[in-house]
C-alpha cells in the first residue's frame, strides 16, 4: 500500500486550514492551496492561532508548534498538486468550482495519488466521474471545527476502490479521528440525519410549537444535545443547511425532506446565521 508523505488541501477557509493543520500535526508534509493569497495567509493565520492556542494551555510545546507550521507550505497554483499523494479538496461547497478542481488535479497529480473531497453533499460519484481515476476518489467529511472534532465520515463511491477506502481509513486513524464509513447516498449518514432534525426544528418554531429558546432548551436538556438544533443551525450558516435539505429532497424525491419554508424565508432575507450577525439569533 502507498505511503503517503505530501498531502495537498484544496481551499483555505475554516474547514481546509483545519485539515492542513491535523495533517501537518500527524507529521505529513502539507501544500494548502486557495484561490488567492490573501485567503491561504489568512488559512494559514487561524493555523497559527490555534497552535498558538495549545501552546498557552500548555497541550504542545513551541517546538512542536514551530515544526508543524514548518511543514506547511501554501500555494495558489493547483500544479503545485503535482507532488501530492493524496489531496483533499475543500474548496465551496458549488458543483462547478468542485468540478473543475477535480479535472484540473486529474491532470496535475501523480497517476497513484488519491483525490478527496470534504462535501457536505454532493454525490461521490459525479465527482468522481470528472476524472479518469474513479476508482481513487472518495469522500473524506471532516466536521467543524476540525482540529476538535472526532469524527470522519469516510464515504465511498460507487466506483472506490477498496485499497483507496482503506488507505482514506488509515489516514483519518493517523490524524487522530475516528473514522465512520458511509456510502454515497444524498447526505451520507451525518447530513442525512442531522439536517431533517434542525428541519424539523424550523417547522416546530414555524407552527408556533415553541419559542427559539424553548425548541433549543428542550433540545439541550432533553436530549443531552451539546448546543440546540436552531443555534447548531445559526452555526453551520442557513444557506447550508437549506442547500443540504435541497440535495436530500432533490435526492430521495421524498416530500419528508421538504425544506421549511421559513428557513428558505430567512435565507432569502440574508439572515444566514453567525456569519452574517443574523439567523435564528443574534449576534453581534
Ligand atoms: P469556506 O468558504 O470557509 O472555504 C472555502 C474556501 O475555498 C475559500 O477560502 C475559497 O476561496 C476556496 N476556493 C473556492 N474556489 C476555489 C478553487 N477553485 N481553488 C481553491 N480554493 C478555492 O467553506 P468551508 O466551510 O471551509 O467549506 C468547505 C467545504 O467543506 C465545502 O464543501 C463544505 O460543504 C464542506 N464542509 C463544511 C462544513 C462546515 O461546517 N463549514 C463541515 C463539513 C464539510
Amino acid at each position: 500500500m502507498m505511503d503517503v508523505k505530501v498531502f495537498g488541501v484544496v481551499g483555505a477557509g475554516q474547514m481546509g486550514n483545519g485539515i492542513a493543520q491535523v495533517a501537518a500535526a500527524s507529521g505529513l508534509e502539507v501544500v494548502m492551496n486557495d484561490i488567492s493569497e490573501t485567503f491561504v495567509s489568512n488559512g494559514l493565520k487561524n493555523i497559527v492561532k490555534n497552535l498558538g492556542r495549545s501552546v498557552d494551555k500548555g497541550n504542545l510545546s513551541q517546538q512542536d508548534k514551530d515544526q508543524i507550521l514548518g511543514r506547511i507550505k501554501t500555494s495558489t497554483d493547483l500544479n503545485d498538486m503535482k507532488s501530492c499523494d493524496f489531496v483533499v479538496e475543500a474548496a465551496s461547497e458549488k458543483e462547478p468550482i468542485k468540478f473543475q478542481i477535480f479535472r484540473t488535479l486529474d491532470e496535475v497529480c501523480p497517476a497513484g495519488a488519491i483525490l478527496s473531497t470534504n462535501t457536505s453533499s454532493i454525490p461521490i460519484g459525479r465527482v468522481a466521474s470528472q476524472t479518469k481515476r474513479p476508482e481513487m476518489v472518495i469522500g473524506m467529511h471532516f466536521m467543524n471545527p476540525v482540529p476538535v472534532m472526532k469524527l470522519c465520515e469516510i464515504i465511498r463511491g460507487i466506483a472506490t476502490a477498496e485499497e483507496t477506502f482503506k488507505l482514506t481509513w488509515d489516514l483519518a486513524v493517523k490524524f487522530g479521528k475516528t473514522p465512520a464509513e458511509a456510502n454515497d447516498y444524498p447526505g451520507f449518514i451525518a447530513n442525512r440525519i442531522l439536517m431533517p432534525m434542525i428541519n424539523e426544528a424550523v417547522y416546530c418554531l414555524y407552527h408556533g410549537v415553541g419559542t427559539r429558546e424553548a425548541i433549543d432548551t428542550v433540545m439541550k436538556l432533553g436530549m443531552n444535545h451539546p448546543m440546540g438544533p436552531l443555534a447548531l443551525a445559526d452555526l453551520i450558516g442557513l444557506d447550508t443547511c437549506l442547500a443540504i435539505m435541497e440535495t436530500l429532497y432533490g435526492g430521495f424525491c421524498d416530500s419528508k425532506y421538504r425544506p421549511c419554508p421559513l428557513l428558505r424565508k430567512y435565507v432569502e432575507a440574508g439572515w444566514l446565521g453567525r456569519k452574517t450577525g443574523k439567523g435564528f439569533y443574534e449576534y453581534t
